[in-house]
This record gives C-alpha cells, structure tokens and sequence, in this order.
C-alpha cells in the first residue's frame, strides 16, 4: 500500500520503493509543528474563524474561498487498491468543470511540488466516490503560494503509467534529490552518497571571484544538502558521546561541559530597578514567547492548555504586547516563466 505524500518521492526515484533494511523514524519537531497545525486548520474550517494559529485560519480561509460551498470532508482516511492517503479537506460538487474539490495545506517553508500527491487523491477519489475531474489546490499558508491543477481521466491514466514504470524499476534506478530528505533509505542509500560527495566538491572548488548569478542559484540545492548532512552527522555525534568518550586512531572526543551565565529573571529586575534608570530593565529585557506559552500549557488542566495558550496570545495581542520582527532567509523557488 503506497501513501500519497510518498508519491513525489516514489515518481522521482523508484529505487526508494525497496522496503528499508533497518527501521526508520521520520519524526522531528517541525513534522510535530505542521500536525498541531493541521488540528487547528480542520477547527477552524468546521467551526469558522477563531483565535487559533494565524497560519491555520489562513488555511480555512483558503478553503471557504475556494470551496464552491462544498460540505467539507476533513482529513478522512482514503484506502484504495493501491493508494492510501488523508487528504486535508475535500467536498464534493455538482458542477460541469469539477466533480470535487480538494485543499492540502503545506505549513513548511520550502515549496516542494505535491502535484504527484494531489493526483494520487484524485486516483483514490474516482476509486471510492467515483469522482471523474479534481480542481486540486496544494496551499502553503506561509509563503503565500498556491498549486493548482484540475485532474481528469488523462491524468490517472498518465499517473498509473508512470507508477507501473516505477514499479518495474524499484531497486534499479535511483534519482537522488530533494526528496531524499524524507526517504528511508537516505543514510544506507549509495546513490544519495554520491550526490552529496559531488556537490560539495562544487562547493569547494568554486572561485568565489569568478562566481555568476547562474552558479550561485545552481548550487543552492547542493549547499542545503551539504548542510543537512552535516546536521545528522553532528546530532549522531552528540548522541553516541552522551554514553561517553569515543576513542579511535590516537584521538578522542567527548562532550565537554561548559558553563554560561544566565540571569535568573525575577531576582535580577529587582537589583535593575533598585540600582539603574527606569527604563534600563525594559530595554534589556526580552520575553520567550515560546517559553511563557509553554507555561501556562503546562500550569492548564488536560483538554484546557491549547485554549489556555491561545487566550494569553490573544490578550498579549490586544495589549500590544506582540511586535514581529524582520529575518532574512534564503528561499529556493520555482519560478514559472509567463512566456511558457
Ligand atoms: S535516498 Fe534519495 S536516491 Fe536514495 S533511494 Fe531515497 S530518494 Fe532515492
């Protein structure tokens, strides 16, 4: 049985197909982030706006904008032949273009092609509701983008070639990519190897003087690889240290404790205010939203601390008490040319 969200991954690169030889554990916060996310997103589309997440009720808005007044279906489990998936919401309608309507929500930062996906819900669709046209939305709140395809008896056909092709080739060609960053075979994968292994020799032996704006986008995708890689090889690292020194070829490493002075908050403001000017405490002093909401999540009974948390942001709002700052961060996104 095959996923849809595995599908752009399966498309791209059939030899991600082979079931893995040791067990694999995808979870990590931000997979944990988007689900809470996708919680409040059905709220909010069931029980209208609301103070929930910001990104969540663009979400339902999305939905209600382009939801023809469809009754929504939300996050129900579809399971096929083949296919299994849990599209985010999905209606269906009476309508000479369209048979359904369907919305999935990408609460990431980078904007992945989910095409293969969406198509895998629109298989399932006309195999348990007997939708024959899909108008296919994939929305990701955070960049503002959206992806938009109407799928129809071609597209199944063209999308059951391509797995049938897929299928034939498990194990025997590899396609290493983005994708790979969900893949279970990525740390014992050769091929993924290979790809990371060239892309920083690029890196390395590029002429910073001589760099053009082409190598520059070019080399991004090698870039964020690299970095990821190097991020896993650094967390095995501190997680084998954790049961001590390591050893090998004359050399050790360990993990070495080291200490750095924080202030303890309610003790200092008193010696601040007793001792400096006014406004010296107000300028130095930062509060972590993250931390305070996890407080009160913590000091709220159980079914309470979501709400709990989302009544002091609300109140933190009102009182002007949250500002937004500015980052800068380097996106990679498809651009599609107009004359195309
Ligand atoms: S790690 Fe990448 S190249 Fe290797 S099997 Fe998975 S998707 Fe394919």
């Amino acid at each position: 049985m095959i996923r849809c969200s595995s599908l752009p991954r399966l498309l791209a690169c059939p030899g991600s197909m082979l079931r893995p030889a040791a067990p694999y554990d995808p979870v990590r916060e931000v997979a944990e982030e988007g689900t809470d996310l996708h919680e409040q997103a059905a709220e909010a589309i069931e029980h209208g706006p609301g103070s929930r997440d910001a990104l969540a009720e663009k979400a339902a808005e999305f939905w209600r904008n382009h939801s023809r007044g469809a009754t929504p279906i939300i996050e129900q489990a579809l399971q096929g032949d083949l296919l299994r998936g849990h599209p985010d919401a999905f209606g269906l309608l009476d309508e000479i273009d369209a048979d359904a309507i369907l919305c999935d929500w990408k609460f990431g930062y980078i904007h992945r092609p989910a095409r293969d996906q969406l198509l895998g819900y629109a298989v399932l669709l006309k195999e348990l509701h007997g939708v024959d046209v899909v108008e296919a939305h994939a929305y990701w709140p955070r960049l503002g983008i959206t992806d938009t395809y109407l799928f129809d008896a071609d597209d199944r056909a063209d999308f059951a070639r391509r797995l049938d092709e897929a299928e034939r080739m498990a194990g025997n060609r590899y396609a290493p990519g983005q994708h790979c960053t969900y893949c279970p075979h990525q740390l014992a994968c050769q091929a993924r190897s290979d790809h990371l292994a060239a892309g920083v020799q690029a890196l390395t032996t590029v002429d910073r003087g001589e760099i053009t704006p082409a190598k520059l986008v070019e080399l991004w995708p090698k870039f964020k690889a690299a970095e990821k890689a190097l991020a896993a090889y650094k967390d095995a690292v501190k997680a084998a240290l954790n049961t001590g020194a390591i050893t090998h070829g004359g050399h050790r490493l360990r993990l070495e404790q080291r200490n750095q002075e924080r202030l303890v908050a309610h003790k200092a403001k008193a010696v601040v205010l007793q001792t400096l000017p006014a406004d010296t405490w107000d300028k130095a002093c930062s509060v972590s939203k993250t931390a305070l909401v996890d407080a009160v999540k913590a000091g709220a009974k159980r079914g309470q601390k979501k709400k709990a948390a989302d009544a002091l942001l609300a109140d933190l709002r009102a009182a002007g008490a949250i500002s937004t700052s500015q980052t800068e961060v380097i996106n990679y996104e498809q651009v599609i040319d107009q004359n195309d």
